[in-house]
């Protein structure tokens, strides 16, 4: 049985208190939300805090504020049950609660929240594994080693962004606050995520994440689809985000095609938007944008599945997402 390493937990109950404490522990703390990917990655000793800071008891972090027609404030620890239980998100925002009640299994969805969701770890099969299997493999450049098994020549971590959530929130334009103790600044979903297994998030670690905005709806209708080997459990190794605005007569005036679980960030398919950007999307409008969509996806062998089979089921996936949006 794989046990936790020994820590300090501390418990703020509100948000100034919680900025407080990670500002007095500085690097060796660490939030915790619902646990689900802190807590397994500390027993595989792949993320090792001395103090552990819980959000549990934090009720502003907790809450949901406005309405779709303005745009909805999510608090950061709602976990996911709430959100996919919440008749506002499912009506408006049917991507958002579709790729939460996609995460995993309901016990874990009843802790994890969309918050550490937003913020997971990126994933990789050399890396999510106990300390005595890493350190058999001299570990590797994520974590306590100076090699990357999956790209032994590569200078950097190609570890894979593996949050059903992140490539929703990118596609359909969310924005994130984040608090500490030197001020609080939003930034759009996008710029949350970085290109490097490592250094994945554009985040201070002493900074915590308190709102997620969800865009007032405005006309956007988006979806998201997700690949998995079992289909009542794993995480992503494909999913696609896509979010767009049709004029009255179905033309394509705006869309966000956004690609999670091939590369170590959610990306974006920008050629294939600009393809069905002022078009009808017709059979073969939607055949050549999903090819287009496929080129950026950059599976590499360290998940689930053949690299080149994940890549291909991009193309499909994408021609599926716009198929359902434009109800052909
Ligand atoms: C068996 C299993 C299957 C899973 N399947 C999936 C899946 O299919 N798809 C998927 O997307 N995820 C999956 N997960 C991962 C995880 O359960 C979810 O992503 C969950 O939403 C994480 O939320 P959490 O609150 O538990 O995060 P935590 O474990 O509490 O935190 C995750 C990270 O975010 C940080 N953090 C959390 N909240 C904040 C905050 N407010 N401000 C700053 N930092 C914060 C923590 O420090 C930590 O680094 C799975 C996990 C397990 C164990
Ligand atoms: S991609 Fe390479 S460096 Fe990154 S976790 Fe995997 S093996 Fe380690």
């Amino acid at each position: 049985m794989l046990r936790l390493p020994k820590f300090r937990y501390l418990q703020p109950d509100s948000i100034g208190a919680a900025i407080r404490m990670m500002a007095d522990n500085g690097p060796d703390a660490m939030f915790v939300a619902g646990g689900t990917d802190l807590y397994p990655n500390m027993k595989r000793r792949q993320q090792t805090p001395k103090v552990v800071i819980g959000l549990a008891q934090i009720n502003d972090l907790r809450t949901t504020k406005g309405q779709p027609k303005d745009g909805l404030v999510l608090g950061a620890n709602l976990t996911l049950s709430e959100v996919t239980g919440d008749s506002r998100i499912r009506h408006a925002y049917p991507a958002v609660a579709r790729a939460a009640e996609l995460i995993s299994t309901p016990l874990l969805r009843n802790m994890g929240s969309i918050g550490g969701n937003l913020l997971l770890d990126t994933r990789c099969n050399y890396y999510d594994q106990n300390y005595e299997w890493r350190k058999a493999i001299h570990f590797c450049m994520k974590k306590d080693g100076d090699i990357c098994w999956v790209a032994p020549s590569s200078p950097r971590c190609w570890a894979v962004q593996s949050s059903d959530c992140a490539p929703v929130m990118v596609a359909i334009g969310a924005k994130v606050k984040l608090v500490s103790s030197s001020g609080e600044r939003m930034i759009p979903a996008a710029e949350l995520y970085n290109d490097d297994g490592i250094r994945h998030l554009n985040k201070r670690p002493d900074e915590l994440l308190t709102e997620i905005h969800l865009p007032a709806v405005n006309g956007w209708r988006a979806t998201y689809w997700k690949l998995r080997r079992r289909g009542s459990f794993d995480f992503p190794v494909l999913g696609v985000a896509v979010s767009l605005k049709l004029s009255k007569d179905k033309t394509v005036e705006d869309s966000k095609i956004i690609l999670g679980g091939v590369g170590s960030y959610p990306i974006e398919a920008a050629t294939a938007e600009k393809i069905i950007a002022g078009k009808k999307l017709t059979e073969e409008i939607i055949r050549e944008a999903a090819q287009a969509a496929y080129q950026p996806a950059k599976p590499l062998d360290n998940t689930d599945f053949a690299m080149t089979w994940r890549k291909e089921m991009a193309r499909y996936y994408v021609a599926g997402t716009l198929r359902e949006l434009a109800k052909l």
